[in-house]
């Protein structure tokens, strides 16, 4: 059992991954100013704290929790703006990570595990599916954020004996993911669809993407944490980096038909032009992941958008049943 600080544990993946830890009997405490999370996302049994990841009293949590390992999941998510405001992204995505790292490396943390980008890490790939040795060309600002990150966590390790790992996340959907948000196409269209409206797609539909389901996903942060915790200093390279991901490419168009005919319903769409910083294709290898961590995915696409959608329309007929016009 471990101590374990998650950023971001009222959001949509590090929430998962908190669920995750606790289940697996870990202590875990959460920090996160809620701008995109929610409260009831957060397990009863986290301690939390409303804190903005810059602000300086999450030194003092630091020091009161001592966490073994911290889970860095709080981050600028959108990269529409990225694009359109850089120094905010940088602010959160880069001095946000590089806050938590330095109160590491202050306070005796072991081990640092960061959610990063494989999609926006690659940008257009050269092959398929992406390796990580694959070239690493971010075509927006969220990307090369993401990559800077990751060379810091390098650095903490050569320099300071934090250890850590990086997991390259495909793209990830599945329960509690905001259909209000810019980003998570999946979480956008069901919540289009389930509402009667028409999803808009920004570009012809047929970019594609590794989507992977968000309970494979927090598998993933749990054997993550279990390998930093059972691993001596000198058996660990100076940084870990893993793809978690299918490694299939799936088009957006093809994810939409497929969630209309779970939900019964018409894949008729709105087509928008195409957005900035967007990449047109890709897919991530994930056998590293599989030879060290003996991590795969587990859930088919299909089998993943039916739990997804099974969780959004039960959580829309509460809110029908609930709303006071019913009464
Ligand atoms: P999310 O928006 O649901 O979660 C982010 C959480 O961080 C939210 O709870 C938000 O309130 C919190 N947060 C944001 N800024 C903060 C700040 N300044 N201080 C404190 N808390 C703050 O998004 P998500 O999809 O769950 O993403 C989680 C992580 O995974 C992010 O680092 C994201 O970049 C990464 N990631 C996500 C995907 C994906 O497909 N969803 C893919 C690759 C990487």
């Amino acid at each position: 059992m471990a101590k374990v600080l998650v950023t971001g544990g009222a959001g949509f993946i590090g929430s998962h991954v908190v669920d995750a830890y606790i289940k697996a009997g870990h202590q875990v405490a959460v920090i996160d100013n809620l701008e995109t999370g929610s409260m009831d996302n957060v397990h009863p049994a986290a301690r939390f704290y409303q804190v903005d990841i810059l602000d300086s009293s999450v030194e003092r949590i630091i020091e009161r929790e001592r966490p073994v390992v911290v889970n860095h999941h709080a981050a600028q998510v959108s990269i529409s703006r990225s694009v359109a405001d850089p120094v905010h992204d940088a602010r959160i995505n880069i001095l946000g990570t590089l806050h938590f790292l330095d109160l590491a490396r202050k306070y005796g943390v072991s081990s640092f595990i960061f959610a990063s980008s494989g999609g926006a890490i690659y940008g257009n790939q050269g092959w398929f599916p992406a390796d990580e040795d694959h070239a690493q060309n971010p075509v927006n600002a969220y990307g090369i954020a993401k990559l800077t990150a990751e060379r810091y966590l390098t650095y903490y390790h050569k320099a300071h004996g934090v250890r850590s790992v990086s997991l390259r996340y495909g793209n990830v959907y599945g329960p509690r993911q905001d259909p209000h948000g810019e980003a998570g196409v999946v979480a956008i269209f069901v919540g289009a669809l389930l509402d009667g409206n028409r999803p808009i797609i920004y570009g012809d539909g047929q970019q594609t993407r590794d989507f992977v389901y968000v309970l494979d996903v927090a598998r993933s942060n749990v054997l993550s944490l279990n390998m930093l915790l059972q691993e001596g200093d000198s058996s660990l390279p100076d940084s870990l980096v893993f793809n978690i991901s299918t490694a299939k490419e799936t088009s957006i168009l093809e994810v939409l038909d497929l969630l209309a005919s779970f939900l019964g319903c018409s894949s008729e769409c709105q087509f928008e032009p195409p957005r900035e910083g967007e990449i047109r294709r890709s897919a991530l290898d994930f056998r590293r992941v599989q030879e060290s961590l003996n991590w795969t995915p587990t859930l088919s696409l299909e089998e993943g958008l039916r739990e997804t959608v099974k969780w959004f329309s039960s959580r829309a007929s509460r809110a029908v049943q609930s709303s006071p016009e019913r009464a």
